[in-house]
Protein backbone atom coordinates (compact mmCIF):
# COMPACT_ATOMS: atom_id res chain seq x y z
CA UNK A 1 0.00 0.00 0.00
CA UNK A 2 1.40 3.21 -0.68
CA UNK A 3 -0.20 6.66 1.39
CA UNK A 4 -0.81 9.60 -0.61
CA UNK A 5 -1.93 13.23 0.34
CA UNK A 6 -4.64 15.07 -1.73
CA UNK A 7 -1.75 16.90 -3.21
CA UNK A 8 -0.15 13.29 -5.04
CA UNK A 9 2.95 13.23 -2.55
CA UNK A 10 3.35 9.72 -1.26
CA UNK A 11 3.84 9.65 2.54
CA UNK A 12 6.83 7.06 3.48
CA UNK A 13 8.20 8.70 6.52
CA UNK A 14 7.21 9.33 10.22
CA UNK A 15 9.62 10.98 12.87
CA UNK A 16 8.49 9.77 16.35
CA UNK A 17 9.47 12.17 19.02
CA UNK A 18 9.79 9.64 22.10
CA UNK A 19 10.11 12.81 24.93
CA UNK A 20 9.25 16.14 24.84
CA UNK A 21 12.35 16.17 27.78
CA UNK A 22 16.10 17.10 27.08
CA UNK A 23 19.02 17.86 28.93
CA UNK A 24 19.82 20.68 27.24
CA UNK A 25 18.74 23.90 26.56
CA UNK A 26 19.49 25.28 22.97
CA UNK A 27 19.03 28.78 22.79
CA UNK A 28 17.05 28.59 19.44
CA UNK A 29 14.52 25.81 20.87
CA UNK A 30 14.02 25.48 24.98
CA UNK A 31 14.07 28.58 27.28
CA UNK A 32 16.65 28.06 29.93
CA UNK A 33 13.89 29.27 32.04
CA UNK A 34 11.61 25.45 32.02
CA UNK A 35 13.31 22.28 34.12
CA UNK A 36 11.87 20.36 31.47
CA UNK A 37 10.53 20.38 27.79
CA UNK A 38 7.09 21.61 27.05
CA UNK A 39 4.13 20.79 24.71
CA UNK A 40 2.24 24.14 23.80
CA UNK A 41 1.38 25.56 26.86
CA UNK A 42 1.91 22.58 29.49
CA UNK A 43 5.03 20.26 30.18
CA UNK A 44 3.53 16.69 29.08
CA UNK A 45 2.79 14.80 32.50
CA UNK A 46 4.57 11.12 32.78
CA UNK A 47 1.25 9.74 31.81
CA UNK A 48 0.49 11.24 28.96
CA UNK A 49 3.85 10.37 26.68
CA UNK A 50 3.32 6.75 24.47
CA UNK A 51 4.81 3.84 26.35
CA UNK A 52 6.92 2.15 23.91
CA UNK A 53 4.19 -0.19 22.86
CA UNK A 54 1.62 1.89 22.41
CA UNK A 55 4.63 3.45 19.78
CA UNK A 56 4.46 -0.42 18.71
CA UNK A 57 0.96 -0.28 18.27
CA UNK A 58 1.65 3.21 15.81
CA UNK A 59 4.48 1.77 13.88
CA UNK A 60 2.87 -1.38 13.19
CA UNK A 61 -0.47 -0.02 11.78
CA UNK A 62 1.81 3.01 9.89
CA UNK A 63 3.98 0.75 8.18
CA UNK A 64 1.39 -1.58 7.04
CA UNK A 65 0.11 1.97 5.23
CA UNK A 66 3.45 2.12 3.52
CA UNK A 67 5.75 3.74 5.83
CA UNK A 68 9.13 2.85 5.24
CA UNK A 69 11.58 4.87 6.87
CA UNK A 70 11.39 6.27 10.52
CA UNK A 71 13.42 8.66 12.78
CA UNK A 72 13.23 9.13 16.73
CA UNK A 73 13.60 12.29 18.06
CA UNK A 74 12.24 14.87 20.64
CA UNK A 75 13.36 16.46 23.07
CA UNK A 76 16.43 14.21 23.11
CA UNK A 77 15.46 10.63 22.62
CA UNK A 78 18.22 9.34 24.62
CA UNK A 79 17.18 10.86 27.98
CA UNK A 80 14.30 8.03 27.51
CA UNK A 81 15.50 4.86 29.00
CA UNK A 82 15.97 1.70 27.14
CA UNK A 83 16.15 3.00 23.66
CA UNK A 84 17.43 -0.26 22.20
CA UNK A 85 14.64 -2.03 23.22
CA UNK A 86 12.28 0.73 21.34
CA UNK A 87 14.16 0.02 18.29
CA UNK A 88 14.67 -3.42 17.89
CA UNK A 89 11.08 -3.94 18.19
CA UNK A 90 11.04 -0.75 14.87
CA UNK A 91 13.99 -3.00 13.01
CA UNK A 92 12.27 -6.45 13.31
CA UNK A 93 8.20 -4.58 11.96
CA UNK A 94 7.87 -5.67 8.42
CA UNK A 95 7.95 -2.95 5.82
CA UNK A 96 10.37 -0.87 7.96
CA UNK A 97 13.76 0.03 5.58
CA UNK A 98 15.78 2.65 7.28
CA UNK A 99 15.88 3.48 11.06
CA UNK A 100 17.77 6.80 12.24
CA UNK A 101 17.81 9.01 15.74
CA UNK A 102 18.63 12.58 15.65
CA UNK A 103 20.48 13.29 19.13
CA UNK A 104 22.69 15.84 20.95
CA UNK A 105 25.48 13.25 21.65
CA UNK A 106 25.66 14.01 25.43
CA UNK A 107 24.76 10.07 26.14
CA UNK A 108 25.86 8.85 22.53
CA UNK A 109 29.10 8.10 23.86
CA UNK A 110 27.93 5.10 26.39
CA UNK A 111 25.00 4.15 24.26
CA UNK A 112 26.43 3.87 20.71
CA UNK A 113 27.43 0.02 20.25
CA UNK A 114 23.83 -1.26 21.75
CA UNK A 115 21.72 1.22 19.58
CA UNK A 116 23.92 -0.21 16.48
CA UNK A 117 23.47 -3.49 17.60
CA UNK A 118 19.82 -2.92 18.37
CA UNK A 119 19.22 -2.49 14.70
CA UNK A 120 20.15 1.64 14.38
CA UNK A 121 21.08 2.13 10.64
CA UNK A 122 22.65 5.86 11.22
CA UNK A 123 22.58 8.84 13.95
CA UNK A 124 22.00 12.60 13.52
CA UNK A 125 24.22 14.70 15.92
CA UNK A 126 23.26 18.39 16.76
CA UNK A 127 26.47 20.62 17.24
CA UNK A 128 26.18 24.22 17.19
CA UNK A 129 30.03 24.66 17.88
CA UNK A 130 33.56 23.36 17.86
CA UNK A 131 34.45 25.82 20.44
CA UNK A 132 33.81 23.84 23.77
CA UNK A 133 32.94 27.15 25.54
CA UNK A 134 30.94 28.26 22.68
CA UNK A 135 29.02 24.88 22.54
CA UNK A 136 28.36 25.19 26.44
CA UNK A 137 26.86 28.54 25.96
CA UNK A 138 24.65 27.57 23.00
CA UNK A 139 23.54 24.48 24.91
CA UNK A 140 23.15 26.02 28.01
CA UNK A 141 25.53 23.60 29.98
CA UNK A 142 26.50 20.76 27.38
CA UNK A 143 29.38 19.32 27.32
CA UNK A 144 31.69 19.37 24.00
CA UNK A 145 33.71 16.67 24.98
CA UNK A 146 30.85 13.94 25.47
CA UNK A 147 30.13 15.05 21.59
CA UNK A 148 33.10 14.42 20.50
CA UNK A 149 32.93 11.00 22.49
CA UNK A 150 29.95 10.48 21.36
CA UNK A 151 31.20 10.85 17.14
CA UNK A 152 33.43 8.76 17.68
CA UNK A 153 31.59 5.75 19.41
CA UNK A 154 29.54 6.65 16.46
CA UNK A 155 31.31 5.73 14.08
CA UNK A 156 33.36 2.75 15.86
CA UNK A 157 29.49 1.35 16.02
CA UNK A 158 29.24 1.74 12.26
CA UNK A 159 26.24 4.36 12.97
CA UNK A 160 27.49 5.62 9.35
CA UNK A 161 27.51 8.13 7.72
CA UNK A 162 27.06 10.52 10.51
CA UNK A 163 25.62 13.79 9.90
CA UNK A 164 26.11 16.57 12.27
CA UNK A 165 23.41 19.19 12.05
CA UNK A 166 24.88 22.61 12.62
CA UNK A 167 22.07 25.72 12.95
CA UNK A 168 24.34 29.50 11.37
CA UNK A 169 23.61 31.79 13.88
CA UNK A 170 24.47 35.83 13.10
CA UNK A 171 27.10 36.81 15.72
CA UNK A 172 26.70 33.42 17.64
CA UNK A 173 28.43 30.66 15.26
CA UNK A 174 28.48 32.00 11.89
CA UNK A 175 31.97 32.24 12.00
CA UNK A 176 32.66 28.82 12.13
CA UNK A 177 30.50 27.64 9.05
CA UNK A 178 34.03 27.02 7.25
CA UNK A 179 35.30 25.27 10.19
CA UNK A 180 32.67 23.01 10.17
CA UNK A 181 33.52 21.89 6.44
CA UNK A 182 36.98 21.25 7.73
CA UNK A 183 35.90 19.34 10.32
CA UNK A 184 33.34 17.54 8.59
CA UNK A 185 36.43 16.42 5.83
CA UNK A 186 38.87 15.22 8.40
CA UNK A 187 36.41 13.03 10.18
CA UNK A 188 34.20 11.56 7.60
CA UNK A 189 31.28 13.29 8.59
CA UNK A 190 28.41 15.27 6.76
CA UNK A 191 28.29 18.28 7.52
CA UNK A 192 24.51 19.61 7.73
CA UNK A 193 23.45 23.80 7.82
CA UNK A 194 20.11 24.25 8.75
CA UNK A 195 18.31 27.32 8.46
CA UNK A 196 17.32 28.88 11.98
CA UNK A 197 13.40 28.17 11.83
CA UNK A 198 11.54 30.75 14.23
CA UNK A 199 9.34 29.13 16.89
CA UNK A 200 7.14 31.07 19.73
CA UNK A 201 10.21 31.20 21.98
CA UNK A 202 12.60 32.45 19.63
CA UNK A 203 11.23 35.07 17.98
CA UNK A 204 14.08 38.01 19.08
CA UNK A 205 16.77 35.06 18.19
CA UNK A 206 15.37 34.93 14.55
CA UNK A 207 15.13 38.67 14.14
CA UNK A 208 18.50 39.23 15.06
CA UNK A 209 20.41 35.94 14.03
CA UNK A 210 18.60 34.69 10.55
CA UNK A 211 20.91 33.44 7.75
CA UNK A 212 19.19 32.26 4.81
CA UNK A 213 20.42 28.96 2.92
CA UNK A 214 21.02 31.16 -0.16
CA UNK A 215 24.10 33.71 2.16
CA UNK A 216 25.36 30.26 3.79
CA UNK A 217 26.31 28.79 0.65
CA UNK A 218 27.77 32.41 -0.77
CA UNK A 219 30.25 32.02 2.53
CA UNK A 220 31.02 28.70 1.83
CA UNK A 221 32.18 29.09 -2.12
CA UNK A 222 34.31 31.83 -0.84
CA UNK A 223 36.87 28.68 0.21
CA UNK A 224 35.14 25.58 -1.01
CA UNK A 225 33.98 24.74 -4.66
CA UNK A 226 30.27 23.10 -4.71
CA UNK A 227 29.19 20.57 -6.64
CA UNK A 228 25.48 19.57 -6.44
CA UNK A 229 25.09 15.46 -5.53
CA UNK A 230 21.79 13.74 -5.73
CA UNK A 231 21.68 11.69 -2.25
CA UNK A 232 17.43 12.07 -1.72
CA UNK A 233 14.66 12.37 -3.65
CA UNK A 234 12.47 14.17 -0.80
CA UNK A 235 13.49 16.55 1.94
CA UNK A 236 14.38 19.97 2.39
CA UNK A 237 17.92 19.37 1.77
CA UNK A 238 20.22 20.23 -0.83
CA UNK A 239 23.51 17.98 -1.03
CA UNK A 240 27.20 18.80 -2.78
CA UNK A 241 30.74 17.75 -2.48
CA UNK A 242 32.75 20.50 -0.90
CA UNK A 243 36.32 20.68 -2.17
CA UNK A 244 38.75 23.43 -0.65
CA UNK A 245 39.93 25.94 -3.39
CA UNK A 246 43.10 25.02 -1.50
CA UNK A 247 43.76 21.79 -0.70
CA UNK A 248 41.31 20.13 -2.74
CA UNK A 249 39.84 18.09 -0.17
CA UNK A 250 36.33 17.20 -0.20
CA UNK A 251 33.54 16.20 2.24
CA UNK A 252 29.79 15.89 1.69
CA UNK A 253 28.11 18.82 3.32
CA UNK A 254 24.18 19.32 3.00
CA UNK A 255 22.27 23.06 3.21
CA UNK A 256 18.38 22.91 4.51
CA UNK A 257 16.44 25.20 3.54
CA UNK A 258 13.64 24.97 5.62
CA UNK A 259 12.41 28.66 5.66
CA UNK A 260 13.56 30.06 2.26
CA UNK A 261 12.94 27.44 0.20
CA UNK A 262 9.87 25.48 0.36
CA UNK A 263 10.49 21.80 0.02
CA UNK A 264 6.56 21.46 0.60
CA UNK A 265 6.08 20.01 -2.99
CA UNK A 266 8.65 17.03 -2.29
CA UNK A 267 7.53 17.01 1.67
CA UNK A 268 7.08 12.68 2.45
CA UNK A 269 6.47 13.37 5.83
CA UNK A 270 4.33 13.36 9.11
CA UNK A 271 5.54 13.73 12.71
CA UNK A 272 3.97 12.19 15.90
CA UNK A 273 4.47 14.20 19.03
CA UNK A 274 5.51 12.18 22.21
CA UNK A 275 2.05 12.82 23.63
CA UNK A 276 0.25 11.15 20.51
CA UNK A 277 -0.97 13.59 17.88
CA UNK A 278 -0.40 13.03 14.38
CA UNK A 279 1.20 16.65 12.93
CA UNK A 280 1.03 16.40 8.97
CA UNK A 281 3.20 19.78 9.00
CA UNK A 282 6.04 21.17 11.06
CA UNK A 283 4.05 24.55 10.68
CA UNK A 284 0.70 23.77 10.47
CA UNK A 285 -1.41 23.45 14.29
CA UNK A 286 -2.93 20.48 12.14
CA UNK A 287 -3.52 17.47 14.29
CA UNK A 288 -5.18 14.34 14.60
CA UNK A 289 -5.11 13.11 18.40
CA UNK A 290 -4.01 9.33 18.71
CA UNK A 291 -3.38 9.01 22.13
CA UNK A 292 -6.78 7.55 23.35
CA UNK A 293 -6.61 5.24 20.44
CA UNK A 294 -3.16 4.10 21.46
CA UNK A 295 -4.17 3.84 25.17
CA UNK A 296 -7.53 2.13 24.85
CA UNK A 297 -6.44 -0.83 22.11
CA UNK A 298 -7.91 0.93 19.48
CA UNK A 299 -7.51 -2.24 16.27
CA UNK A 300 -5.15 -1.63 13.38
CA UNK A 301 -7.69 -0.95 11.48
CA UNK A 302 -8.87 2.44 14.00
CA UNK A 303 -5.48 3.49 14.22
CA UNK A 304 -4.91 3.54 10.37
CA UNK A 305 -7.71 5.54 9.53
CA UNK A 306 -6.47 8.16 12.09
CA UNK A 307 -3.10 8.19 9.94
CA UNK A 308 -5.31 8.13 6.38
CA UNK A 309 -6.81 11.23 8.44
CA UNK A 310 -3.76 12.88 8.78
CA UNK A 311 -2.40 12.24 5.66
CA UNK A 312 -5.83 13.85 3.90
CA UNK A 313 -5.27 16.90 5.80
CA UNK A 314 -1.67 17.83 5.21
CA UNK A 315 -1.25 21.05 3.98
CA UNK A 316 -0.38 21.56 0.79
CA UNK A 317 2.55 23.81 2.19
CA UNK A 318 3.86 25.83 5.34
CA UNK A 319 3.22 29.34 5.60
CA UNK A 320 6.11 30.37 7.68
CA UNK A 321 7.88 32.93 5.33
CA UNK A 322 4.36 34.77 5.46
CA UNK A 323 4.62 36.94 8.76
CA UNK A 324 1.34 35.73 10.30
CA UNK A 325 2.34 33.77 13.21
CA UNK A 326 -1.19 32.18 13.81
CA UNK A 327 -1.26 31.22 10.32
CA UNK A 328 2.17 29.66 10.39
CA UNK A 329 1.24 27.44 13.18
CA UNK A 330 5.01 28.24 14.42
CA UNK A 331 5.20 25.36 17.16
CA UNK A 332 6.09 26.71 20.40
CA UNK A 333 9.39 24.37 20.83
CA UNK A 334 10.98 22.24 18.36
CA UNK A 335 11.57 19.95 21.40
CA UNK A 336 8.14 19.36 21.61
CA UNK A 337 7.18 18.35 18.15
CA UNK A 338 10.22 16.59 17.22
CA UNK A 339 12.11 19.35 14.73
N1 LIG B 1 17.60 16.70 20.96
C1 LIG B 1 17.93 16.18 19.70
C2 LIG B 1 18.94 17.06 18.99
O1 LIG B 1 19.11 18.21 19.38
O2 LIG B 1 19.54 16.57 18.03
C3 LIG B 1 16.73 15.90 18.81
C4 LIG B 1 15.62 16.89 18.82
S1 LIG B 1 15.99 18.47 18.11
C5 LIG B 1 14.44 19.28 18.26
C6 LIG B 1 16.13 18.03 16.40
C7 LIG B 1 16.87 19.01 15.54
O3 LIG B 1 16.11 20.20 15.47
C8 LIG B 1 18.25 19.42 16.06
O4 LIG B 1 19.20 19.19 15.07
C9 LIG B 1 18.13 20.90 16.32
O5 LIG B 1 19.31 21.60 16.04
C10 LIG B 1 17.00 21.29 15.41
N2 LIG B 1 16.26 22.48 15.84
C11 LIG B 1 15.60 22.68 16.99
N3 LIG B 1 15.04 23.90 17.01
C12 LIG B 1 15.37 24.49 15.83
C13 LIG B 1 15.10 25.75 15.22
N4 LIG B 1 14.37 26.67 15.84
N5 LIG B 1 15.60 26.00 14.00
C14 LIG B 1 16.34 25.06 13.35
N6 LIG B 1 16.62 23.86 13.85
C15 LIG B 1 16.15 23.57 15.09
FE1 LIG C 1 17.33 19.66 23.42
FE2 LIG C 1 17.67 19.08 20.86
FE3 LIG C 1 16.17 21.17 21.60
FE4 LIG C 1 18.79 21.29 21.95
S1 LIG C 1 17.72 21.12 19.97
S2 LIG C 1 17.23 21.85 23.46
S3 LIG C 1 19.28 19.22 22.42
S4 LIG C 1 15.72 19.07 21.96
Amino acid sequence: MLLKDNFGRSIDYIRISVTDRCNLRCVYCMPDTIKSGCYQDGKINHDSILTYEEIMRFVEAASALGIKKIRLTGGEPLVRNSMHELIRSIKKMPGIEELTLTTNGQRLAETAALLSQSGLDRVNISLDSLRADRYSEITKGGSFEKVMAGISAAEAAGLLPIKLNMVPMAGINDDEIEEFILFGIKTGCQIRFIELMPTVVNEHLFTNGFIGSDEIKRRIEKQFQLTPLKLRKYGPARYFTAASRETQAAGIIGIISAVTCRFCPQCNRLRLTADGRLRPCLYSNIEVGLFDALRNNATKEEIQNLIIQAVELKPERHHISDGDEKKSGAPHMMSGVGG
